[in-house]
């Protein structure tokens, strides 16, 4: 039997075995293994490729997204405007800093959010909002900003799964106050480990966030705020500067795979995500959605092929949040929990693999087609 991994990054990384280990080799033998010339290079080359003025690294995610937050002073009694259909990462941030979640929900279609469903939840405490650039495809961010900007609301870009994704060939990642990153090794670029960092063209978010991440210190030993350890290794930044050189060509593969699952997938009962039109998704994850979600999921393992879903809990439905949300108050991202699937992509999936995929998908439903019961018009 076929067999199609989900995600495999050693045959990811094994493209790049050669640079890979050069570049280990360079910090090794460098002696500087913190904020050194590494870090400092891979700053300046990603704020580049983000078109941003700044770029701080940090070390994951999560905490380019608090420092980000603390950057830009939201903290206790704030409110923040963030999707409900998201990773955990981008509510627990907000928590963290002290400020309260305000819950979004995303456009069914594209299942990222859009401007006009954010006035209904904006309240005198409202501070911020983070368009989270879900599966890769990035916010309609024109929109975004101006209305933030008319409501005097910061704008934080969660752009962990976006590297490199466009809307209307503007890079995400300085659209707003701050960029978001995170190079979580499975991400479309992703280091051998944690890593993250803040893109800006704020020099006063670029300033604080430059401290904030170093114990809030700006001189060695002087420290003006209250700050974290949250530095990016040299190994992961010479590590990253290798992959960001691929990044684009990377993402085109998967553009292609995502194409063909779309041309080979139309006329299944299931909805397909929408092909570009002014965003250019990156595809980090190819999602589709169907009624029949676990059912399908079972199948496809049963023929060998890893899917995965992103997310089958949603963060008000986390036990971490129970005191603070009822369970049915983001019907869509209920919905959407128990529908979503991720099928493999990757820069490393070849077209055959795709076409296997889709023709299991094609004999699910040819099954089921024969059951009674199963009513298309259910989507
Ligand atoms: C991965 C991810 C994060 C968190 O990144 P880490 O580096 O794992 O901390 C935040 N938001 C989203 C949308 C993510 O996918």
């Amino acid at each position: 039997m076929i067999t199609v991994p989900f995600l495999d990054l050693k045959r990811q990384n094994q493209e790049l075995a050669r640079d890979l280990e050069q570049a280990t080799f360079r910090v090794v033998q460098s002696g500087r293994y913190l904020l050194g010339p590494e870090t400092e290079a891979f700053e300046d080359e990603f704020a580049s490729a983000v078109g941003a003025r700044y770029c701080v690294a940090v070390a994951n995610g999560l905490e380019a997204l608090m420092i980000a937050l603390k950057a830009l002073h939201v903290g206790p009694g704030d409110e923040v405007l963030v999707p409900t259909n998201t990773f955990v990462a981008t509510w627990l941030a907000v928590t963290l800093v002290g400020a309260e979640v305000v819950g979004i929900e995303p456009d069914p279609e594209t299942m990222v959010i859009r401007a006009e469903t954010l006035e209904a939840s904006v309240t005198p405490r409202t501070r911020a909002v983070i368009p989270v650039h879900l599966y890769g495809r990035p916010c309609p961010m024109p929109e975004i900003v101006s209305w933030a900007r008319h409501h005097g609301i910061a704008v934080i870009e969660d752009a962990a799964q976006a590297h490199g994704a466009q809307w209307a060939h503007q890079p995400v990642g300085a659209f707003g106050d701050a960029g978001c990153w995170s190079f979580y090794p499975s991400k479309n670029l992703g280091a051998l480990g944690d890593a993250g960092a803040i893109t800006t063209n704020d020099r006063g978010v670029w300033d604080l966030a430059r401290r904030l991440r170093n114990y809030g210190s700006r001189e060695k030993y002087h420290h003006d705020v209250i700050g974290w350890n949250s530095r990016m290794s040299e190994m992961n930044a010479a590590i990253l500067r290798v992959k960001l050189r691929t990044l684009s060509e990377w993402n085109q593969r998967r553009q292609i795979l995502a194409h063909r699952y779309v041309e080979r997938l139309q006329n299944l009962p299931l909805v397909l995500p929408p092909l570009d039109t002014l965003e250019q998704s990156v595809w980090h994850l190819f999602v589709i959605r169907t009624p029949r979600r676990n059912a399908l999921q079972q199948f496809l393992l049963d023929h060998g092929v890893e899917t995965q879903i992103h997310y089958p809990i949603p963060p008000h439905r986390q036990r971490a949040y129970r005191h603070s949300f009822d369970k049915d108050c983001f019907p869509l991202a209920n919905r959407l929990a128990a529908e979503v699937l991720s099928l493999p992509l990757g820069p490393y999936l070849s077209l055959a693999e795709v076409d296997y995929v889709t023709e299991v998908l094609h004999q699910f439903f040819d099954e089921e087609k024969g059951e009674a019961g199963y009513e298309y018009s259910a989507l």
